[in-house]
């Protein structure tokens, strides 16, 4: 038995809009410096559970707890100050201020002076494309531009959990495969993820765990091989999106 409070838990956590109910009873346990996806069709819940874990959607009932702390009640910003990134939607980018100095306002407050300058051109070598728009304003990058920035950041300021909603929905395949490369880096320095992913291989591939909803259940929990192998035999059905991707 493992006694030691775990990163993130979830106890019976069901979510309502309205009439919708988005979640019901989920309950899952992701362990520091573990990687967990969320699998699931359209609809199931998926994004409601990386709502619910950021603090930006509260739940009808059921329980929140971060390294043992129940934070069912914070906003975001609070769970923000106790490491819970939430990613994507270019959260925390200042449009105004050149990619750059986007990146500068993270190390100010979370890297001591002398290794600055290198952390930033670290960031830029793992990001070629923001390397070469370091000097533009964060606004005028393209969506998939604006969501390496937001990797980047999460990069230079490792929270403690990143919560990552589809973080490679609507990018070129290039792209994809720079952000999932991001986020070994951030799992190699000991982040721990919750992903909810489109592309049930390539989230299975990083994954240590795995959790597929359906229609707000959790049907599935175990371990991503696992898992890999039920998918290669059709088991999840509708549960799980399409294997296919870029
Ligand atoms: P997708 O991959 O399509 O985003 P998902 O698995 O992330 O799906 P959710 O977005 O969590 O699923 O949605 C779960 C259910 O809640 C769906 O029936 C959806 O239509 C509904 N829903 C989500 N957000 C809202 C909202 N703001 N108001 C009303 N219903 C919502």
């Amino acid at each position: 038995m493992n006694d030691a409070p775990a990163r993130l838990e979830v106890r019976a956590v069901s979510v309502a809009y309205g009439e919708v109910r988005a979640l019901r009873d989920v309950s899952l346990r992701l362990e520091a410096g573990r990687s967990l996806c969320v699998l699931g069709a359209n609809g199931a819940g998926k994004s409601s559970l990386a709502a619910v874990v950021a603090g930006v959607v509260a739940p009808a009932s059921g329980r929140v707890l971060i390294d043992g702390t129940d934070v069912t009640g914070w906003p975001s910003h609070r769970r923000q100050r106790v490491g819970v990134a939430y990613l994507p939607e270019g959260r925390g980018i200042f449009p105004h201020l050149s990619v750059v100095d986007n990146l500068k306002v993270l190390l100010r407050r979370s890297v001591p002076s002398s290794a600055r300058r290198r952390v930033l051109e670290e960031a830029f070598a793992r990001f070629p494309v923001l390397a070469h728009r370091r000097r533009l304003p964060a606004g005028r990058l393209s969506g998939g531009e604006q969501q390496m920035l937001a990797l980047a950041r999460v990069l230079v300021a490792p929270p403690r959990l990143l919560v990552a909603d589809e973080p490679s929905l609507g990018l070129a395949p290039r792209l994809v495969d720079e952000v999932f490369a991001a986020l070994r880096s951030a799992r190699d320095e000991g982040v721990t993820v919750l992903l909810i992913e489109q592309y049930v291989e390539r989230a299975l591939d990083f994954a240590d765990d795995a959790v597929v909803l359906q229609r707000g259940r959790v049907a599935w929990s175990g371990p991503a091989a696992e898992a890999t192998e039920q998918v290669a035999a059709g088991y999840f059905g509708e549960g799980a999106a399409s294997p296919a991707g870029p």
